[in-house]
């Protein structure tokens, strides 16, 4: 999927993207989609990991990527 960035900002170690997203179909009269939120986690010396947030990027879901940076990739890696 191609994706343009239309806003980026980091917090606590964890980067934060909003991105106009092209899904790339045919025919499709709805894109880009979004603007959409993904966090980008990078843990070590792994590579970078992205969780799509939302539409909205709460106060709450700083906080919480802030405290617990593993769940970004443990989402990642159930998917
Ligand atoms: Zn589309």
């Amino acid at each position: 999927m191609a994706a343009l960035v239309t806003e980026e900002f980091e917090y606590h170690n964890v980067n934060y993207q909003r991105r106009l997203v092209k899904c790339n179909k045919d025919l499709c009269k709805k894109c880009p989609h979004g603007p959409y939120w993904y966090a980008i986690v990078k843990i070590g010396s792994g590579k970078p990991v992205t969780r799509y947030v939302g539409k909205n990027l709460k106060s709450d879901t700083l906080k919480f990527y802030s405290e617990n940076p593993e769940k970004v990739t443990t989402y990642e890696t159930q998917s």
